[in-house]
């Protein structure tokens, strides 16, 4: 659960808040003259604005780990010779 302030006449700072408390202080402080918000709580899985800027910064990490994995090279060997058990052959 979290909070969003909402503009009565614009969409800016829709960034999430954890309490009440602060999204209101934030607005008050950010609000012009005149203008109006309400403080919305939202569930964290149904938040449209939150799921769009996860997307979004999920796909930059992506982007990150493709030139990360694609610079260390391919570490995989097979075939590998294991040591034999010892029977070694000493007759004598
Ligand atoms: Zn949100």
């Amino acid at each position: 659960m979290h909070y969003h302030i909402r503009w009565s006449d614009s969409t800016l700072d829709w960034k999430p808040f954890r309490t009440h408390e602060e999204a209101e202080e934030a607005a008050t402080r950010l609000a012009r003259p005149g203008e109006t918000f309400t403080v919305e709580r939202v569930s964290d899985k149904t938040c449209v604005r939150c799921l769009e800027l996860c997307e979004r910064v999920l796909a930059k990490k992506k982007t990150r780990d493709a030139e990360m994995s694609s610079q260390s090279g391919n570490s995989s060997r097979s075939g590998e010779e294991l040591p034999k058990p010892g029977t070694a052959d000493s007759s004598g």
